[in-house]
């Protein structure tokens, strides 16, 4: 489904991503741990080219990306990204901020899109919000309302980039509660993460990354119960 081989990535001088592969698969929840500046945001971020990648190749369902030949855009429709920041657009409702792409990318008529918008917000529990302005929302069900406009793209991936720790520690459950329905629904997910738990209870695969290297990767028993690596040991003495 989606796979990077060799993906390299440096700002200047400063190499971020040395080389980094890796394969998830349909359905599969992979979480993405390490310290900070190691570069799981790059990595991400280079997964649907919103950084420039300067050498490897990233691809998803048999497209490369990094060909120039390939549409980037219709490709990126595919790929949902929740950052850390909800980035809503503060003068749209939330009904607005969920059916703007949609509307502008897909042929979907009023009728459809309230449909889609209802049943949306139903799934991260919000429905009684449609016509709510995101200032009035708390800083979870932002991040609930950005999980849906995500999904209102129908994506066949979904990206999150520290979802919950820009969240008062009382709203971090509901936002990963919403991402755990998900994951149970099959979808394809990428998570960086510090939830420790979220990863070892949802992850398939867990990918420890440090200095712009795959370190360690296995499953959550694996990773949690018996690091082989010691700066995987190390980390997670400091985290968990
Ligand atoms: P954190 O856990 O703090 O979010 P991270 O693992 O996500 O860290 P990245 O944000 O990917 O790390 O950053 C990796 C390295 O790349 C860091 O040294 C960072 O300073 C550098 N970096 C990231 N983005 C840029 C940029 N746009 N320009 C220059 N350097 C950058
Ligand atoms: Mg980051």
């Amino acid at each position: 489904k989606l796979r990077t081989e060799g993906l390299r990535k440096s700002f200047g001088d400063l190499e971020v991503l040395k080389g980094l592969d890796l394969e998830v698969a349909e359905g599969e929840v992979v979480v993405i741990i390490g310290p900070s500046g190691s570069g799981k945001s790059t990595f991400l971020r280079c997964m649907n080219l919103l950084e420039e990648v300067n050498g490897g190749r990233v691809i998803i369902d048999d497209h490369d990306l990094t060909d120039p030949s390939q549409n980037i855009n219709k490709i990126r429709e595919n790929i949902g990204m929740v950052f850390q920041q909800f980035n809503l657009f503060p003068h749209l409702s939330v009904r607005e901020n969920i059916m703007m792409a949609p509307k502008q990318l897909r042929n979907v008529s009023d009728k459809e899109a309230e449909e889609l918008t209802m049943r949306l917000l139903k799934s991260v529990g919000m429905e009684d919000k449609i016509d709510a302005y995101p200032n009035s929302l708390s800083r979870g069900q932002k991040q609930r309302i950005a999980i849906a406009r995500a999904l209102a793209m129908d994506p066949d991936i979904m990206l999150f980039d520290e979802p919950t720790s820009a969240l008062d520690p009382e709203m971090v459950g509901e936002v990963l509660e919403v991402m755990q329905n998900l994951a149970e629904e099959g979808m394809t997910m990428v998570v960086v993460t510090h939830e420790m738990g979220f990863a070892r209870e949802m992850a398939d695969r867990i990918i420890f990354m440090d200095e712009g290297h795959i370190v360690e990767r296995g499953t959550p028993e694996q990773i949690f119960d018996h690091p082989k690596n010691e700066r995987t040991k190390d980390f997670l003495e400091k985290v968990l």
